[in-house]
């Protein structure tokens, strides 16, 4: 069975880049794209950075059980669609599964053997700074995001593994050998 590697780290620690940078240097690992009932920011295409439901199809998908987990995240929903993992996995590519906190528990709970894996930001203030000066988000969802991210931290010593991203260079070269460790294992 192919790896599944979980990997959860609070709004604006970087994940997004670190994500892309550790799939170029690995790549036989695919990315499952996850459904939300957010809005599309600019430049993200349906299919491929997420598929956007409205909240009515995303229930539906519920009740047909084609989330492996799903959690509410900002006043928003996102989920794992059970097709999306499986049609890699079966293919054997081991899989990378971006998602916060309570979607990293339930596939804790189902899937033991995922390789879970957290970011951590260099400090807590690092967030703010990142999140304002993405500019993708605004102030209202901002301090949501900080809450959440209050909470995500302090569940950091849930995860089997964790990487500082404090200078991007160190960070990526840590994810990549612990990515590179675990696929040999
Ligand atoms: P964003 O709106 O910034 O794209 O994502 C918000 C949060 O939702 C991030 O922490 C991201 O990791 C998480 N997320 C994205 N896809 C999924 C998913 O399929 N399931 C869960 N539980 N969280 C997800």
């Amino acid at each position: 069975m192919a790896r599944v590697f979980v990997i959860t780290g609070p709004s604006g620690v970087g994940k997004g880049t670190l994500i892309k940078l550790l799939l170029e240097r690995i790549p036989e690992l695919e990315l499952s794209v996850s459904a939300t009932t957010r809005a599309a920011r600019p430049g993200e295409e349906d299919g491929v950075h997420y598929h956007f439901l409205d909240e009515a199809e995303f229930e539906k998908r519920i009740a047909e059980g084609a989330f492996v987990e799903h959690a509410g995240y900002s006043g928003r929903r996102y989920g794992t669609l059970r097709e999306e993992l499986e049609r890699r996995t079966a293919a054997g590519h081991p899989v990378v599964l971006e998602i916060e906190l309570q979607g990293a528990r339930q596939v804790r709970q189902v899937m033991p053997d995922a390789e879970q894996i957290f970011i951590m930001p260099p400090s807590p203030e690092s967030l703010r700074t990142r999140l304002v000066g993405r500019g993708t988000d605004d102030a209202e969802q901002i301090e949501k995001r900080l809450q959440v991210a209050e909470e995500e931290l302090a569940a950091a010593g849930e995860f089997g593994h964790r990487v500082v991203n404090d200078d991007l260079d160190k960070a990526i070269d840590e994810l990549e050998a612990h990515v590179r460790a675990t696929l040999a294992g």
